[in-house]
C-alpha cells in the first residue's frame, strides 16, 4: 500500500517536498492556505520582489523535479560573480572561472520556483487542498498520525510541517524554538535598470547594516538595504522618487539609471526548532529553521532539508518511521546550525565601527580574496556542494 503523507504548506520547500516524495511513490496531499494558479503565476508579467539565490545544489533539485525547465523558459538571472566588500579597494570576489563553471547560481522570484515545483502536481497526482483556518489538534498512534481542522481531519503515515517560520504545526505539536529578532531588518526594493544584463551580486557591508545588488533578468534588478527597523520603517513612507533619492546615497555602484518599482519590508529573525521531528511529524525549511538572510542560504538549507529527508525515507516501507525522521534530523542539524553561526559571525562582526575590529575584517576579506583552495572551498559551498 502507498504510503500517505500530508505536507502543509505549499511554498518553496513545501512543493518540492510533496514531489520528491510522489516520485518515491507516496500518495500526497499538499494543504495550503494560499492557492496559486500554477500556469498562470509563470505566465504572468508582474515581476515578485520577493527573489532568492538558487545555489547549484538547488538548481539541480529543481532539475530533477522538472522544475528547472519551466524556470528557463520563464524569468531567470544567471551570475557568474559574487563580491563582498566594506570597503571597495578589499574586496573578496568569487567567480566562475575558479570552479571551471558556467555560472554560480541563478536569481529566481519566489513566486516562480514555487509554481514550476506546482505545474508538476497533476502528473504526480499531488492533491491540493486550502486550509482557511488553523488547525486544532494533532493526535498520533503508533502507526498514524492525524491533524484536526474544525471541519476536517487528515490521517496520514507521516505529516510534514513546511509551513514557514511561524509554522502553526510545529507550535501545535508544542515543539519549541530558540533564536532571536535581528536588531536589524531589511528592505527588499525592486528597480528597474537602465542598462544590459548583469552578471555580478554583490554585498557591501556598512556598520548600520550591508546593502546588496541582486541582478535579476534585465531590466530589472532587488536592491536589499539592511538597518534598523525604525530607520527603515520610515523610509517605507517615502515615495518611490524620493527613495530613488536615499538609494543613490547610499548605493554607489550602480550600472546605470533606474526607476524603483517596489518595495517590502522584512523583520530578520534567527530561529531553529529543538527537534526536527516528533512521532510521525517532521519539519522541514522554515519550519524547522531561519536564518539571516545575509548570504541568501534560507530556501537553499531547505532544499537540502528535503533532499535529506528523501533519502532517509527512500528504502522504507514505512514513511512515518521514528528512526529515519531522527537519521534526517541527524543529517541536517549540523549543516543548518553551522550556516546560522556563519551568517551571525558576519552580522555582529561587520555591524559595529570599533576601529580594531574595522582592520582586522579589512585584513580578513583581502587574505581570503588571495586563499587559493581555501577560497575554492567556501565557494563550493555556497554553490551547495
Ligand atoms: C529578504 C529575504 C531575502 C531572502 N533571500 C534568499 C535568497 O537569496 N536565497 C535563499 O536561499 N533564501 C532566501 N531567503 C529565505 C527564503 O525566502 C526562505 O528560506 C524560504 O522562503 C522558506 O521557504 P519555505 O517554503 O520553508 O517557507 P515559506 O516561504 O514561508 O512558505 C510557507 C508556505 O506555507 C503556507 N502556510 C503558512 N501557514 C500555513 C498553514 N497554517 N496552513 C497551510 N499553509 C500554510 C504559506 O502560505 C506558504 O506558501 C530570503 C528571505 C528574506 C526575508
Amino acid at each position: 500500500m502507498k504510503n500517505k503523507v500530508v505536507v502543509v504548506g505549499g511554498g518553496m520547500v513545501g512543493a518540492a517536498m510533496a514531489l520528491k516524495l510522489a516520485k518515491q511513490g507516496a500518495q500526497v496531499t499538499v494543504l495550503e492556505r494560499h492557492l496559486i494558479d500554477a500556469q498562470e503565476v509563470l505566465a504572468n508579467a508582474q515581476i515578485d520582489i520577493r527573489v532568492s539565490a538558487i545555489n547549484r545544489f538547488s538548481e539541480s533539485l529543481l532539475d530533477e523535479l522538472g522544475a528547472m525547465p519551466l524556470l528557463r523558459d520563464s524569468r531567470i538571472a544567471p551570475y557568474h560573480q559574487l563580491e563582498a566588500y566594506e570597503q571597495p579597494n578589499n574586496t573578496l570576489l568569487f567567480d566562475r572561472e575558479e570552479v571551471s563553471q558556467t555560472h554560480l547560481g541563478h536569481l529566481i522570484e519566489n513566486k516562480l520556483i514555487q509554481a514550476s515545483l506546482w505545474a508538476q502536481f497533476t502528473e504526480h497526482s499531488i492533491e491540493v487542498e486550502q486550509v482557511k483556518s488553523a488547525p486544532v489538534a494533532l493526535e498520533q498512534n503508533i502507526d498514524s498520525i492525524t491533524l484536526h481542522y474544525e471541519d476536517k481531519a487528515y490521517q496520514a503515515d507521516l505529516i510534514i510541517a513546511a509551513d514557514g517560520g511561524r509554522s502553526q504545526i510545529r507550535q501545535l505539536a508544542g515543539i519549541g524554538v530558540t533564536g532571536w529578532q535581528y536588531q536589524q531588518a531589511c528592505m527588499g526594493i525592486l528597480i528597474k535598470l537602465d542598462a544590459p544584463q548583469q552578471y555580478k551580486t554583490w554585498q557591501q557591508f556598512k556598520p548600520s547594516g550591508p546593502i546588496a545588488f541582486l541582478p535579476m533578468q534585465a531590466p530589472y534588478a532587488n536592491l536589499i538595504w539592511y538597518q534598523d527597523g525604525a530607520k527603515l520603517a520610515s523610509l517605507q513612507s517615502f515615495s518611490n522618487e524620493q527613495l530613488k533619492e536615499q538609494i543613490l546615497e547610499h548605493f554607489f555602484e550602480l550600472p546605470g539609471d533606474f526607476t524603483v518599482e517596489q518595495k517590502a519590508l522584512f523583520p530578520l529573525a534567527r530561529q531553529h526548532a529543538n527537534q526536527y521531528s516528533q512521532g510521525r511529524l517532521v519539519l522541514v525549511g522554515d519550519a524547522a529553521h531561519t536564518i539571516n538572510p545575509l548570504a541568501g542560504q534560507g530556501v537553499n538549507l531547505g532544499f537540502k532539508d528535503v533532499a535529506a529527508l528523501a533519502e532517509c525515507l527512500e528504502p522504507l516501507e514505512d514513511m512515518g518511521s521514528t528512526q529515519a525522521l531522527k537519521a534526517y534530523e541527524r543529517k541536517r542539524r549540523g549543516d543548518n546550525l553551522a550556516m546560522m553561526s556563519m551568517m551571525d559571525a558576519c552580522y555582529f562582526g561587520f555591524s559595529n565601527e570599533v576601529a580594531p575590529l574595522k582592520l582586522l575584517r579589512n585584513g580578513v576579506l583581502k587574505i581570503a580574496d588571495q586563499a587559493g583552495p581555501l577560497k575554492r572551498k567556501v565557494l563550493e559551498h555556497a554553490m551547495g556542494w
